[in-house]
């Protein structure tokens, strides 16, 4: 009898950003409308940096001669790229990481949701609201626990509220396993060194494993901001961290992320140590080919100078959207959080609506599309998100569309 793993039966039913498509599609049909702005799918629309184009089209060229084709690559990704990250986005930061600690993939979405892996059942923590697939990769090995309609009564929720400036405290209870992303998707907040390190030192007191999204890290502007948490003293004892260049260099759809799995990072197991970066070996080398070799010839080119160039000036574009879009909802009296060190906004829902409900306003009356915070967890009732991926024509139409609005 074919029996299917019954955890997904506890999911929701339909992934947040198809709930979106869905009512943004029915809404366009049914009054004829095209002219509908969604500034709420984290999608890039800026092309790949030429840097990044050129090597890649080298990588195709080399692929097409006998003499130069390349086929499975080595499991953890190329020598080459793996140096050029760690010299690149660690060394220059005065942060050591050797080559040998990182893992390139095709992505930090598959490398967030696989960690789980090679993890135990324990108690594990996310930050509330929380990027979904923390929730969902942990719901689907059985480690979540139950669906109540707004959480999973087996994790533990840290609020991000505007209270607590959307920063996290640390768990009252005990747990294993914390989700910490930072610059933050949904909120495109940040953490300062010191609130970091009190996480670094919290996990390293408790003997609690930080699972670090720095998915966004290349946003970061304000200089007392870390880049990675490996910027704090002992953190290579407690944390994985993940990247992309999804954003930093516009590879959604090329696709390549990386891990870094400190050598210092063991955990007991019986009578002996384990390093998770060899067990993470081990389950790459088993479920996992590798990243193009386009792709990784792509991220090098990342880190070269025109590369680097290319790509700040994308991101300082992004940012430069976030601020106008910023300026256009203050402007109409809303509050908005994040934008300055992230490529998304938060914005409070105005008198306390409900965030579908300023969903189904901005859709029917601005033709604008954005994420309704409740889908992200609890503590993101009542806020929308924003993103600043778009092109500037949009932003400046969604601003005059918003100071229409009468709010
Ligand atoms: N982590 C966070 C917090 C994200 O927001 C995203 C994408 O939106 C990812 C990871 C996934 O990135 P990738 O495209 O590298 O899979």
């Amino acid at each position: 009898m074919i029996r299917i793993n019954d955890n997904y039966l506890k999911l929701p039913g339909s992934y947040l950003f198809a709930a979106i498509a869905a009512k943004a599609r029915a809404f366009r049909q049914t009054l004829a409308v095209d002219d509908v702005i969604s500034l709420g799918i984290g999608d890039v629309t800026q092309p790949l940096c030429p840097a990044a184009v050129e090597a890649m089209h080298r990588a195709v060229d080399e692929l097409a001669s006998s003499e130069t084709f390349h086929g499975y690559g080595p499991e953890q990704g190329y020598e080459f790229l793996r140096k050029a990250i760690a010299a690149g986005d660690y060394a220059s930061r005065g942060v050591k990481v050797s080559p040998d600690e990182i893992f390139i993939s095709d992505g930090a979405k598959s490398d967030t949701g696989n960690i789980v892996d090679i993890l135990g059942c324990g108690r594990v923590a996310v930050t509330d609201p929380v990027y979904p697939v923390y929730v969902d990769s942990n719901a689907m090995a059985g480690r979540a626990g139950d669906y109540t309609g707004t959480k999973w009564d087996g994790l533990t929720y840290l609020p991000c509220l505007e209270e607590n400036g959307f920063v996290p405290q640390l768990p009252s209870e005990k747990v294993d396993v914390v989700y910490l992303c930072f610059p933050n998707n949904p909120m495109g907040t940040v953490l300062t060194k010191d609130e970091l390190a009190g996480w670094v030192g919290y996990a390293l007191e408790n003997d609690v494993l930080i699972l670090y999204d720095a998915a966004y890290e290349a946003f970061i502007t304000n200089p007392a901001v870390p880049h990675s948490i490996y910027e704090i003293d002992g953190a290579k004892k407690v944390a994985i961290e993940f990247r992309s260049f999804s954003k930093t260099a516009g590879f959604t759809g090329v696709r390549c992320g990386f891990a870094v799995i400190p050598d210092e990072l063991a955990v007991e197991a019986g009578d002996r140590k384990v390093r998770l970066n060899e067990l993470w070996k081990r389950r790459q080398c088993t479920k996992f080919n590798g990243a193009s070799y386009i792709s990784q010839r792509g991220a090098e080119a990342v880190y070269s100078e025109e590369g680097r160039r290319q790509t700040r000036s994308t991101i300082e574009y992004y940012l430069s959207n976030a601020a106008y879009l910023k300026g256009a909802l203050e402007e109409i009296g809303l509050k908005a959080f994040g934008g300055t060190d992230a490529p998304y906004l938060w914005v409070k829902t105005p008198g306390g609506m409900p965030s579908w409900d300023f969903f189904e306003v901005l859709l029917r009356y601005a033709h604008l599309i954005c994420t309704p915070g409740a889908g992200f967890g609890p503590s993101g009732e009542g806020f929308v998100r924003f993103t600043a991926f778009g092109s500037r024509e949009t932003y400046v139409e969604a601003a005059r569309r918003l100071k229409k609005l009468n709010m």
